[in-house]
C-alpha cells in the first residue's frame, strides 16, 4: 500500500483538469470544465471536471472519480502505475524517470532555486553594488522579513558571474541555456541575462521557482527584464503571488499591476493580493484565479494605461463566476503610493468600500457621449438599461435609475418602463441560458428528493446521506462535528456507509479528506458514486445549518422503531432502485 502522504502530494502537484486537458479538450464553463467523454462515445458533451473536489464525472456514461482513477481507466493500468505516471509528470524526480521532458523539467527548477538563492547572497554580501541594492529594496518601503518571503536578491553588475557560480555548482550549458538565465551571444559565448537588477523570484503554485523578473535600480531602459519562457514557465498561465494568496482564508483577492504593488501590498497584510505575469492579463490567468477567488478587486494605476487595463479586466472576467469591482485610488497613483503615504489600515478600509464594477461601466459609457445633445442622452439611457437590467437587485436598480434621471433630465418613469422592459427581455435570456445548462450538465435536483414523512421517508434518509457525505467531501471542515453526532454503521446506503468510514478514518489518521484518499480506501464503483455526488452538488455551497440538518435526518431514521433501519432485504432493493432510477445515464462504465 502506498503511503497517504505520498498519494496527497501526487494529487496535489497534478491539478485535475490539466491532466484531463492532456486526453480531452476541454471548456470552461463557470466553475467547472465540459468536455466529450473520453469513455463512451457522444457528439454533445456531458463530461464534466470538478476542480473545487478535483473529481470528473461523465452524465452520459456514470464513468467518474479523481485524477488517479481518470489515468488508470484512460490508459488501462492499475492504481500503482497510475499513481507512479502521475509523480513523473509532476516533476517529481523518480529513480525510474526516463522520460527526458520530464527531468529538464527538474533540472531547471532546480538551476531557478540555486539561482535565487545566489541572487540572495549577493544581495547580502559586502559589496557597494549590493549596499546599493539593499537601498533600493528599502526605498519601496520592504523590510527583510519582506524580502526573505518573496525570496528577493540582486543579480551582480556582470554578464559572467551568476553563469559562472551555476555552472560550478554542476549545471551543463545546454541546462542553462533551457533555464533562460543564459545566453550565447553572437560570439558564441555564454552570458547570464540579468545583470546589476533587483530580482523577484516567480513562483508556480506549488512553490517551485519557474521564472524570474528583474528591475533597474534607477530610472535606466528597459525598466523590467522577465525570464524569457521555458518549460517551466509560461507567463500567460502564471499568477504571480498566487502561491501565497490561495493559502489565505479569505476569497477576496486583489489584482494589481505589478510586483512591486503585491509585494507592499503582502506585506502590509493584503495577503490576497496577485498580478499577472506578462504585460497583460489572460483569460488563462483568469480561469486561474477564478478558481480560488470569489471575489476579485481590480486595483490598477490611476493613469490612462491603468483604466485601460480595467476595463479589459472587465471584459475578461465577465464570464468567470467571481464578482468584480474596481478600486478607486483617491490621492495617489498606485496601491504602492497610496500605503505609503496613508497607511495599511486605510487601504483596507479603501478595500472594503471598493466602487463597485457598474459605477464604473457607467463611467465608461457616460465617457462616449455628450449628454447635452438630445440623441447622445437617449443612447446614453438606453445604454446604461441595458447594464442595469443584468443586475438581480431591484433596489439597486431602481438607485440608478434614479441617477440616470437626474443626470439625463429624462423622467425616472421613462427609465423605469424601459428598464422594466429590459429586465424582462434578459431573464428571458438568461432562463434560456440556464435550461440549456441544465440540458447539458444533467440538472442538480433530479436526486434531491424532498423530505417526507411515511412511506417516502427512506428515500429522504438516503439522501441526506448522500448529501451529508457529499458537505464533507466539499468541505472537509464539518467532519469533526459529523463524527461526534454520527455512527457511520448506521448509514441504510451501503456505498455512504462505506464513504463515511474512510471519511472518518483519514480523519483520525491525520490524512487530508479529499476524494483521492477517501478513494483509495473504499471500492471503486463507491468511488464513482462520490464521484456522480461531487458532481450532483457542485453547485451547492453546504453551511454548517444544512449539515446539522442532514444529521438530524439520519438520527431521526435510527431510532429502533425507524422503518428505515427495518427494511427488509426487498424493501432496500425496491427502494435502492427507486434511487436508481432518479439518476441520470444509466450504463456504468466498468470497474
Ligand atoms: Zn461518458
Amino acid at each position: 500500500m502506498i503511503p497517504h502522504e505520498y498519494i496527497e502530494e501526487v494529487v496535489r502537484r497534478n491539478e485535475i483538469a490539466d491532466v484531463v486537458g492532456n486526453y480531452v479538450q476541454l471548456k470552461r464553463k463557470g466553475r467547472l470544465y465540459g468536455g466529450l467523454c473520453p469513455f463512451h462515445s457522444e457528439k454533445t458533451p456531458s463530461f464534466y471536471v470538478y476542480p473545487e473536489t478535483q473529481s470528473f464525472y461523465c452524465f452520459g456514461c456514470g464513468a467518474g472519480g479523481d485524477v488517479i482513477t481518470f489515468i488508470k481507466k484512460i490508459n488501462n493500468i492499475d492504481y500503482e502505475d497510475a499513481v507512479t505516471r502521475l509523480a513523473g509528470r509532476a516533476g517529481r524526480p523518480e529513480p525510474e524517470e526516463d522520460d527526458r521532458g520530464g527531468r529538464m523539467r527538474s533540472r531547471v527548477l532546480a538551476i531557478n532555486k540555486d539561482a535565487a538563492r545566489w541572487f540572495y547572497a549577493c544581495l547580502n554580501s559586502s559589496t557597494e553594488e549590493a549596499k546599493q541594492a539593499r537601498a533600493y529594496w528599502r526605498r519601496r518601503g520592504l523590510d527583510d522579513k519582506t524580502i526573505v518571503r518573496f525570496g528577493l536578491g540582486y543579480a551582480p553588475d556582470d554578464f559572467r558571474s551568476t553563469y559562472q557560480h551555476l555552472k560550478d555548482k554542476g549545471y551543463t550549458d545546454a541546462e542553462l541555456l533551457e533555464s533562460g538565465l543564459v545566453k550565447r551571444s553572437e560570439k558564441g559565448n555564454l552570458y547570464n541575462i540579468f545583470h546589476r537588477r533587483v530580482m523577484t523570484p516567480i513562483f508556480d503554485l506549488r512553490g517551485n521557482i519557474i521564472a524570474f523578473g528583474g528591475r533597474v535600480l534607477d530610472d535606466s531602459k528597459p525598466k523590467y527584464i522577465n525570464s524569457p519562457e521555458t518549460l517551466v514557465y509560461k507567463k500567460s498561465k502564471t499568477v504571480f503571488a498566487l502561491q501565497l494568496a490561495k493559502k489565505s482564508t479569505s476569497r477576496r483577492y486583489v489584482l494589481c499591476e505589478g510586483y512591486m504593488d503585491v509585494i507592499s501590498m503582502q506585506q502590509a497584510g493584503i495577503d490576497t493580493a496577485v498580478c499577472a505575469c506578462g504585460t497583460a492579463l489572460t483569460p488563462d490567468q483568469v480561469r486561474l484565479i477564478s478558481e480560488y477567488a470569489d471575489e476579485v478587486v481590480l486595483s490598477y494605476d490611476s493613469d490612462e494605461a491603468g483604466q485601460k487595463a480595467t476595463a479589459r479586466s472587465l471584459e475578461l472576467f465577465r464570464d468567470s463566476p467571481v464578482k468584480v469591482s474596481v478600486l478607486q485610488i483617491p490621492g495617489a497613483k498606485d496601491p504602492d503610493e497610496y500605503i505609503k503615504k496613508y497607511g495599511a489600515e486605510r487601504f483596507r478600509a479603501l478595500l472594503d468600500g471598493t466602487g463597485n464594477a457598474l459605477e464604473f461601466r457607467i463611467g465608461q459609457v457616460r465617457k462616449k457621449y455628450d449628454l447635452v445633445q438630445d440623441k447622445d442622452r437617449l443612447d446614453y439611457v438606453r445604454e446604461v438599461v441595458r447594464l442595469l437590467a443584468d443586475r438581480n437587485s431591484p433596489t439597486e436598480r431602481e438607485v440608478y435609475a434614479g441617477r440616470l434621471a437626474e443626470e439625463t433630465n429624462i423622467s425616472k418613469t421613462a427609465i423605469m418602463a424601459q428598464l422594466e422592459e429590459e429586465v424582462k427581455k434578459s431573464s428571458y435570456r438568461r432562463r434560456a441560458e440556464k435550461q440549456k445548462q441544465l440540458l447539458h450538465s444533467g440538472p442538480a435536483d433530479t436526486i434531491r428528493v424532498p423530505y417526507q414523512a411515511g412511506g417516502q421517508k427512506a428515500l429522504a434518509v438516503a439522501s441526506a446521506e448522500q448529501m451529508l457525505v457529499a458537505a464533507m467531501l466539499r468541505e472537509p471542515s464539518f467532519v469533526p462535528l459529523a463524527m461526534q453526532r454520527l455512527d457511520p454503521a448506521a448509514l441504510i446506503l451501503p456505498d455512504m456507509r462505506q464513504a463515511a468510514e474512510a471519511i472518518f478514518r483519514c480523519q483520525r489518521e491525520g490524512a487530508a479528506v479529499t476524494l483521492a484518499n477517501v478513494g483509495a480506501l473504499v471500492p471503486e464503483n463507491t468511488l464513482t458514486e462520490l464521484s456522480r455526488l461531487a458532481a450532483q452538488y457542485s453547485e451547492v455551497n453546504p453551511t454548517e445549518k444544512d449539515v446539522q440538518l442532514y444529521l438530524d435526518r439520519i438520527a431521526q431514521s435510527t431510532p429502533k422503531s425507524s422503518s428505515a433501519n427495518k427494511m427488509t432485504d426487498e424493501e432496500l432493493a425496491r427502494y435502492l432502485q427507486s434511487l436508481k432510477d432518479r439518476k441520470q445515464g444509466t450504463p456504468r462504465d466498468g470497474g
